[in-house]
């Protein structure tokens, strides 16, 4: 039989807190440069799987496999950052006291010693892509702003640069959206829909008119109680009737 190289398989993983399963034998198989949607009620395990995946906790069973070949249980969350796993919380994690640019410019990936960084001239492929960058998240015109006067919306777009600064393949975004105005909800889903391709990225997310945004026609995944209820273009998941009665028919539905 031949097998499929996903980027990142999870097979069978539970996680217990204190007796109660937070994860509860989850499969999820993600290809490369694939944008994931995963939706779900409060308390589903949501965060507890992206806690999984970054090594900020582990499974009690099952496997995490990143590329086939690392077996994200087994590595600390600094060895699972290195590999190019980067996460985004939701509230912005960006350094308030440096200007955009130097938020960018300590997330270089290979920037040994970050401090340190700032003092050194750019070499000329670092100055490009912090160049590209700042273009991609559409703050070019910010970069010598300190990052703590940015608007909400600009201080999530520069940590999702900070991923890219890190070269990071796999994008881990918990609920982007969150505190955005539309215009800034819809900007956001210009960015990561820009990103699709290049990377491979999961989003965690409520606001159903975001995710018909960035879902179009891919793959939206809907967890229940530790495990995936649904999986499916968004379309058919908003009419799944067993989704509608754990999740949409309470408030989400549009
Ligand atoms: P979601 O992000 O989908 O809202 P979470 O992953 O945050 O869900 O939580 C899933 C369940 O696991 C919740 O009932 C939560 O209280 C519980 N949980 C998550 N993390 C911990 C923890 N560190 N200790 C105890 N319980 C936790
Ligand atoms: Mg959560």
């Amino acid at each position: 039989m031949s097998q499929h190289l996903f980027q990142l398989a999870a097979e069978g993983v539970s996680k217990s807190f204190d007796g109660f399963k937070a994860i509860n034998d989850l499969n999820f198989y993600l290809e490369a440069g694939e944008l994931r949607t995963v939706i779900g009620p409060n308390g589903a395990g949501k965060t507890t799987f992206l806690d999984l995946i970054t090594g900020r906790t582990q499974p009690d069973s099952g496997k995490i496999e990143f590329e086939g070949k690392h077996d994200l249980s087994a590595l600390s969350e600094h060895e699972i950052y290195r590999l190019g796993i980067g996460r985004k919380f939701q509230t912005p994690t960006v350094y308030t006291d440096h200007t955009v640019l130097e938020n960018l410019v300590l997330s270089l990936a290979g920037s040994r010693s970050v401090w340190r960084s700032l003092f050194f001239k750019l070499n000329r492929s670092q100055r490009e892509r912090t160049e590209e960058i700042l273009t991609t998240i559409n703050l070019t015109e910010h970069r010598d702003r300190k990052a703590g006067t940015l608007a909400h919306g600009q201080k999530q777009w520069l940590e999702i640069g900070m991923l890219l600064a890190q070269e990071a393949k796999l994008l881990l975004v918990d609920e982007p959206a969150a505190g955005m105005t539309d215009e800034e909800t819809a900007r956001t889903a210009e960015l990561l829909l820009s990103l699709a391709g290049k990377h491979t990225i999961v989003v965690i997310e409520h606001d159903m008119v975001f995710v018909r945004q960035i879902s179009k026609d891919r793959k939206v995944t809907v967890l229940h109680q530790g495990s995936v209820l649904c999986e499916g273009p968004v379309d058919r998941v908003q009419a799944d009737p067993k989704v509608i009665e754990v999740y949409l028919g309470r408030k989400h539905v549009r």
